[in-house]
């Protein structure tokens, strides 16, 4: 963790919570960031996009962040069922999620058509979460390194900075499976995620751009990984269902 990039700690509820139990949730998490204010890390939720409007009106005046899981590729459009980044910003978010395995996987989305989701992002005014992560056969095969460098070459749009853009380690085998790589594997990738950004941005950007690392983070291990010397931050999955873990991830991050 450097000392000049702010951590960011990010939820993803995923497909889970109903408003009984989403707004206590944001709640909680909203009054925490006031308490702590100002506080080391920033916080940011992402619902479900049906709770993303209430959410926000949970979290106005706080800290707390409120961003989508996903969005279109197109600005508008013939899409049914589909959200559109200009729409996440319009009703309060911040940030959206780009390209997290589950999408690529189950909406076949490739690294061209996340690209083009963080653009049209970026053209929204919003912060794109860019989502990397090789499949448990990838690692494997000891090709780690070469998968992540690709999708971030294919994923991260060109007009991205440090600023529009975050760019999340998700090893796909390790999402919701309480396995993780170890330390020592998540800083060589991190490092490798610095270098590719840095060929292509320039090394100064690269060394501002936050780098999160996801899959199964929880209390008892964020420590050690918040502390890395290239991670910046985490995107929790199923930990960040509960507010006292999700905080108790959130005060992990070295201050
Ligand atoms: C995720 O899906 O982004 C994730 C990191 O999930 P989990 O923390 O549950 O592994």
């Amino acid at each position: 963790m450097s000392t000049t990039r702010r951590p960011l700690i990010a939820g993803n509820w995923k497909m889970n919570g109903l408003r009984a139990t989403a707004m206590p949730l944001a709640g909680e998490l909203a009054t925490k960031m006031n308490n702590a204010s100002p506080a080391t890390f920033e916080m940011l939720v992402c619902p479900p996009a049906i709770l993303v409007e209430s959410v926000v009106d949970i979290a106005a005046g706080s800290d707390l962040a409120v961003g989508g899981q996903d969005c279109h590729m197109n600005a508008s459009g013939a899409h049914t069922g589909d959200v559109s980044a200009q729409m996440l910003k319009d009703i309060g978010c911040s940030h959206v999620i780009v390209g997290h395995s589950e999408r690529r996987a189950d909406h076949a989305e490739s690294d061209e058509i996340v690209c083009a989701k963080a653009e049209v992002a970026l053209s929204a005014g919003l912060i794109a979460i860019v989502c990397v992560g090789e499949t448990e056969a990838e690692r494997d095969k000891g090709i780690t390194i070469d998968v992540v460098a690709a999708q971030i070459a294919g994923s991260v749009p060109d007009g991205a900075n440090s600023e529009n853009t975050v760019v999340a380690y998700e090893p796909v085998w390790a999402i919701g499976t309480g396995r993780t790589p170890t330390s020592e594997e998540v800083q060589e990738v991190h490092a490798t995620m610095r270098k590719t950004l840095g060929d292509k941005f320039g090394v100064d950007e690269a060394e501002k751009t936050r780098l999160l690392y996801g899959g199964s983070v929880k209390p008892s291990n964020a420590v050690e990984l918040m502390g890395l010397a290239d991670v910046d931050g985490a995107l929790v999955g199923g930990a960040s269902l509960s507010h006292e873990d999700f905080w108790a991830i959130a005060e992990s991050c070295p201050k």
